[in-house]
């Protein structure tokens, strides 16, 4: 079962599973990097100058297919950084959160906080702005998000930051925020690390979108910022050079050394997920998956998930066992079945299972059959 190409479902949350024949690729391209025409140039891509042709080559492509994929209207920027979603809670207050000025020179900065990722940016942001909770979800212990009604937005607050997709609670925006339609006039910032390329984007109601690579891009070390151009050229003067997004912007990406490889792996994933069928066919597939998880999850009298149906993550399933002194059983018992990574977030327990674009239908199909026969035994 376990030899280098008969590989186990992996759930992890992230770094997370690739799909394999992406991987196969770039394994055999490692020694030897071949372009278009198949011609070897001889290096690999980890060994080529970030401004020599062939790596030009691999990076204008990964970006014009992820704007194709992921529908970029022209007028936004696709920067490529490095920092992680971490790195981003500073660098989009830094960026941006001045982009209307309050009386003491200082930007406001909404967050409507659903879960631990969007409660982080909250904390980050105080260093740099003046950072304010519009709503939160935590009374309820993070399992909805607060109807758009009762957001307590600041009349000059520069953005509202949302995280899209919660991947340790399992929430998910099914539809993103119309801030315009709400009487905002702040710009919509989405943290979309953990769903990003798993459904479209609404750009028309969004002015700057996050998110690291390794749950649905690619290799950790490379971070995706989606900007409208407009939002350039407003950084507080403190913002490092190389995390200056107007600075990223005219150089493409290039002001310093790109995270390079992991720009090669997301252009091979973009091409993997263009032969797929593009994001929409993704979609359908991600959705179906999440039902049959989800079916699974109420149908039995084992599991429970927490999450309200409207907003339950097509991405990250948390589930736990009535049972939790059953935990360690179910888990070695779907190590030995085949299904990794299924321990949940310490802080929060029980189990997850992420289900990203990665992981196909006859995954699921094994998660939920192995969970059946666990309660026919154990229940
Ligand atoms: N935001 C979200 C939604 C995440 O899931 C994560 C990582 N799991 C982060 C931010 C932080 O990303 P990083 O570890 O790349 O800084």
């Amino acid at each position: 079962m376990n030899s280098v190409l008969h590989r186990p479902y992996n759930f992890s949350a992230g770094p997370a599973a690739m799909p394999q024949e992406v991987l196969a690729q770039a394994a055999e391209e490692m020694l030897n990097w071949p372009d278009a025409n198949g011609k070897r140039c001889g290096m690999g891509v980890m060994e080529m100058s970030h401004r020599g042709k062939e790596f030009l080559f691999i990076y204008t492509q990964a970006e014009a297919d992820l704007r194709e994929l992921l529908a970029v209207p022209a007028h936004f920027k696709i920067l490529f950084m490095q920092g992680g979603g971490l790195a981003e809670n500073a660098i989009v207050p830094l960026n941006i959160s001045a982009l209307k000025k309050d009386a003491d020179g200082g930007g406001t900065a909404d967050f409507v906080v659903t879960g631990s990722w969007s409660e982080k940016s909250f904390a980050e942001a105080g260093k740099y702005c003046h950072a304010h909770v519009a709503a939160s979800g935590k009374a309820d212990g993070f399992t909805s998000i607060p109807d758009a009604g009762s957001w307590q937005l600041n009349a000059n607050a520069s953005y509202v930051h949302i995280c899209s997709n919660e991947t340790i609670n399992g929430v998910e925006y099914h539809e993103l925020p119309d801030l315009k339609a709400m009487g905002s006039k702040a710009e919509l910032v989405i943290d979309f690390s953990s769903h990003v390329a798993s459904r479209g984007v609404d750009w028309s109601r969004v002015g700057l979108a996050f998110g690291g690579a390794q749950k649905n891009l690619g290799p950790a070390g490379l971070t995706l910022v989606v900007v409208r151009e407009d939002l350039l050229g407003h950084a507080l003067s403190i913002c490092p050079s190389a995390f200056n997004y107007q600075t990223v912007a005219k150089n493409e990406s290039m002001y310093n050394t790109p995270p390079t490889y992991s720009i090669y792996m997301a252009g091979l994933i973009f091409r993997w997920l263009k032969r797929q069928g593009g994001i929409s066919a993704m979609e359908a597939a991600n959705t179906a998956k999440a039902e049959l998880l989800y079916r699974t999850i109420d149908d039995s009298g084992m599991y429970f998930n927490k999450v309200q149906s409207n907003c339950r993550s097509r991405m990250n399933v948390p589930f736990f066992l009535r049972n939790e002194a059953l935990n360690d059983a179910f888990l070695s018992g779907a190590k030995d079945a085949g299904l990794l990574q299924l321990k949940g977030h310490k802080s929060v327990g029980g189990m997850r299972a992420s289900i990203y674009n990665a992981m196909p239908l006859a995954g699921v199909q094994a998660l939920t059959a192995y969970m059946q026969e666990f309660e026919r035994t154990h229940g």
